[in-house]
């Protein structure tokens, strides 16, 4: 599949994680929003949060958002986490994705 998080997961294209594990894999954004931008990635191919029912996973792709908070020295301060979904949720990469921002304040639903 034609899928570029798909081909980051796999390591078919190089890239330095922030956090690795067995179910996913989180990179730096390549376009940052925000001074922290990361991106939380499940390493199984999910087009959408709609199309995911695996709870084991969202429980890992939040306590991901948690590690990364406190790795990254940002979780006094605070950060957000965001899924953007299909077309008007912002959604410009179908692979099932969620981004932490932190570093400035974010202010709005959107920052
Ligand atoms: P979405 O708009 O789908 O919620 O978020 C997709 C995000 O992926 C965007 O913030 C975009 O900058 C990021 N992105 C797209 N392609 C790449 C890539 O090849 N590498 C990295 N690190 N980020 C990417
Ligand atoms: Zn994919």
């Amino acid at each position: 599949m034609d899928c570029i998080f798909c081909k980051i997961a796999k390591k078919e294209i190089p890239s330095s994680a922030v956090l690795e594990n067995d179910s996913l894999i989180a990179i730096k954004d390549i376009n940052p929003q925000a001074p922290v931008h990361v991106l939380i990635i499940p390493k199984k191919h999910y087009t959408t949060l709609l199309d995911c029912k695996d709870k084991a996973l969202f429980g890992d792709m939040l306590s991901a958002a948690n590690e990364i908070a406190k790795k990254t020295g940002v979780h006094e301060k605070g950060f957000r986490v965001a899924i953007n979904t299909n077309h008007e949720g912002g959604q410009t990469v179908l692979h099932l994705h969620m981004h932490l921002l932190a570093g400035r304040p974010l202010s709005g639903i959107l920052g």
